[in-house]
């Protein structure tokens, strides 16, 4: 690693040496740190205003405005300019704030001849904890320098701040006794119950400023040094069916060895922090940026970064051993990266919820894969637990319960007593064929993106891969890999598979599966330009996947579809690219399938040209029900606002399923639906004899359909379908059926 040494004196050092003295002398007064600050970064006015329990802004501390507006100043979280800060945790830099749309006028404050202001957000822990703002009267932008000034104030403030009494403290007390529930959604199904443990970094007790900035940077250099090998080791201590995804901790390997965000820490050292305090500021500043980022692809390679700033930081402090962590301990962070997440599987914790997390996030692929009950989005849980407390991971309720009552702990209890009863039996089913009491047989397949989960397929005894999602080892590795490069990985699934069935599906990219350095300039890229239109656009990159899936093959039985098919036309269009690839590719398949996902509803008013030219179709019903009812399936509030298990949808089925079976064609159902066990009956029960899922719904359903009496099924349903009635939903009548019947649901 390159680190130059410092300059000998820069402005913000000659800053942080007098706010040194300051706190020599005890807790500085704010009304100290605006004067100096005032002073320092050559502005009239320079005021903190912290958070109050509330949501509200209180200005502490002014120097320039009326002192007698401190303490009487208040501004909600998203009031004003300063409010705005706040609630966005983003810089606000204003040549001329009055005639800024947000700006909220308070007379007492005096304001009126100040024109500029920079206004920067006071954060610890990722929270808000207060605003620190300068004020001129010129109207200019501050300078880059300025700004940066201004934010390494606002972090020694961050530390100052809760011996000033900011919302952080005041709120304490009874809040954090009484019981709370934190909704969420699931990344990985299943309950955990224990003690919380916290995965945050505090600066307290470290030294914050620096005298010496060349032994900050020697300290850097060690400190990067250990944690690349302790990550070296880490990496190469994860056995190859410890399902842990070496794609994605490759793609984690090589954000490790990028030097830029070093060179970054390095350069705060510059201004007079210490390695610590440099190294979080700028996992802090990593963290905004990840804010303002929708690209989730982008937003998982910067999480990264901030997990491997964390472990820099960790590396710095002595890399002590963690506390002991108790047995069945429930993990609460902010945001999680792999790496982080393999350490603390490794402490043996049995449940996580993460503030900040998406289901297709690296740490949501690993808790699948580990199968540790987790939920993300649980935002505002890490202001009220404290290590210690009683937690409930409610994987399929997708909720955080802190502190339950104990008659809900007691719940809680006997459910997980029931699932591991019910897991014992599940394991007895893992070996036996999936057969429904009347002796009919349902095919029970994965969906598969990475190579660790390949092992799932003997560890479920699922029948096959009924989709396995090309794009995902793209996205994990960065890049489409060459001819050569994808055959070696569709090899490894077809040598996986055996005997068993492997439907690939071609690259479905776009939407919210994006390669890194792409940039999404659609509105709506969910219908954009992506899956099979991009396929069809750019034939040869298709043409070569289809050549890698053939040499995959090497003569093996190989089946194929694309997704996003919304014509006959294109359907027809891309499988002359592959008949056109087969017949260069020597030897050919034994069998060669070719088939369409059915995601488009389009296609249901195609269905006499499609299954004429199909092998065989296949259901997602993930974009399937998006674009039925037209709900954009990542937005959180429209989860569960409509129901595949409705009328539309299970007439849609019914049709297709019809005409297929006229035409000789199967129809197999993969979408994440499949995996429920409730959905899984409907679907049977309408006549799918075919559905694939990920591994957690293999089991379950197979337990179900060992049970239900089909027969006795299909007229409920039939009834249930003709009293409906127009009702948005027919969850409830058929789970009150099930549970008549004492099925597991
Ligand atoms: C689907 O849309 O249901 C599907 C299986 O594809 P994906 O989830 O990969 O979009
Ligand atoms: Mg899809």
């Amino acid at each position: 690693m390159a680190l130059g040494r410092p300059p000998s004196d820069l402005p913000a050092r000659r800053l942080l040496a007098k706010l040194r003295d300051l706190r020599a002398h005890g807790a500085a007064p704010l009304s100290e740190l605006v004067r100096l600050v005032a002073s320092e970064v050559v502005s009239e006015v320079c005021s903190v205003y912290i958070r109050r329990p509330g949501d509200l802004l209180e200005l502490a501390a002014t120097e320039g405005l009326n002192a007698r507006a401190v303490g009487q100043t208040r501004l909600r979280v998203g009031e004003g300019i300063v409010g705005l800060c706040a609630a966005q945790a983003a810089v606000m830099n204003l040549p001329d704030a009055q005639n800024h749309p947000s700006f909220a006028y308070r007379p007492e404050t005096g304001e009126e001849p100040f024109a500029s202001l920079l206004a920067v957000p006071v954060r610890r822990s990722g929270r808000v904890l207060g605003v620190l703002a300068v004020q001129n009267r010129t109207p200019r932008s501050f300078t880059a320098q300025e700004v940066d000034e201004l934010e390494t104030v606002a972090m020694l403030l961050a530390e100052m701040l809760p011996a000033q009494g900011s919302a952080e403290t005041a709120g304490e007390g009874l809040s954090n006794t009484v019981p709370r529930v934190f909704p969420g959604t699931t990344l990985m199904t299943g309950i955990a119950i224990g003690p919380v443990v916290l995965h945050r970094t505090r600066l307290s007790g470290i030294a914050l400023l620096a005298e010496d900035s060349a032994h900050e940077l020697d300290r850097l250099r060690d400190a990067a040094g250990r944690m690349q090998r302790g990550l070296d080791e880490l990496l190469a201590g994860v056995p190859s069916d410890a399902a842990a995804s070496r794609d994605v901790l490759e793609a984690y390997r090589l954000i490790a060895a990028d030097q830029g965000w070093l060179r970054r820490v390095a350069d705060v050292i510059k201004s007079g922090l210490s390695a610590e305090a440099s190294v979080s500021r700028v996992a802090g500043e990593l963290h905004d940026r990840m804010r303002r980022i929708a690209d989730p692809y982008l937003r998982e390679r910067l999480a990264d970064l901030e997990d491997l700033a964390n472990r820099l930081l960790a590396s710095l402090m002595g890399d002590g051993p963690r506390d002991p962590v108790p047995p069945g301990a429930i993990l609460l962070a902010r945001r999680l990266g792999p790496a982080e997440l393999l350490d603390w599987h490794a402490l043996g914790i049995a449940g996580i919820a993460v503030e900040e997390a998406s289901p297709a996030g690296h740490a949501a692929i690993l808790a699948r894969a580990l199968g540790i009950p987790a939920i993300g989005g649980t935002r505002g849980m890490l202001d009220t637990a404290d290590p210690g407390d009683q937690a409930v991971i409610d994987g399929d309720g997708a909720q955080l319960v802190l502190r339950p009552e104990a008659e809900v702990r007691q719940v809680y209890l006997r459910a997980l007593e029931a699932a591991s009863l019910r897991h014992a039996g599940f394991a007895a089913l893992r070996d036996k064929p999936s057969v429904m009491a009347d002796g009919m047989r349902v095919s029970l397949m994965l969906n598969v993106g990475l190579d660790l989960e390949l092992a799932l397929l003997d560890r479920t005894g699922a029948d096959g891969i009924g989709l396995y999602r090309t794009e995902i080892a793209m996205i994990a590795r960065g890049a489409v890999a060459d001819v050569a490069g994808q055959a070696a990985i569709y090899a490894r699934v077809l040598n996986a598979a055996g005997d068993r069935p492997v439907l690939f599906r071609t690259l479905d990219l776009g939407a919210d599966k994006l390669l890194p350095g792409t940039v999404m300039e659609e509105e709506n890229p969910a219908m954009g330009w992506r899956s099979i239109r991009i396929g069809l656009d750019r034939p040869a990159l298709l043409r070569r996947q289809l050549r890698a899936m053939l040499l995959a093959a090497n003569g093996r039985p190989l089946s194929v579809m694309f997704p996003m098919v919304a014509t006959a036309a294109e359907f027809r269009q891309a499988k002359a690219l592959l008949l056109a690839e087969a017949k260069r590719v020597r030897p050919s398949p034994e069998r060669l399938s070719i088939g369409t996902m059915l995601e488009v509803p389009a296609l249901m008013w195609q269905l006499p040209d499609l299954l004429r030219e199909a092998d065989f179709i296949s259901v997602g019903s993930n974009d399937l029900l998006q674009f039925m009812f037209a709900a954009d399936r990542g937005t959180p509030s429209l989860y569960d606002r409509y129901d595949v298990l409705s009328q539309p949808m299970f007439d849609l089925l019914e049709q297709l399923l019809t005409a297929a079976k006229q035409a000789g064609v199967p129809v197999s159902l993969c979408g994440e639906a499949a995996s429920r066990p409730l959905e899984a009956l409907a679907f049977v029960g309408l006549g799918l004899t075919s559905l694939s899922m990920p591994a957690s719904g293999i089991l379950p359903v197979k337990a179900l359909l060992a049970e239900v009496d089909m027969a006795a099924f299909r007229p409920v349903l039939a009834s249930i379908r003709r009293g409906a009635r127009g009702a948005a939903s027919l969850r409830e009548p058929i789970a009150t059926w099930a549970r008549e019947q004492g099925l597991p649901v």
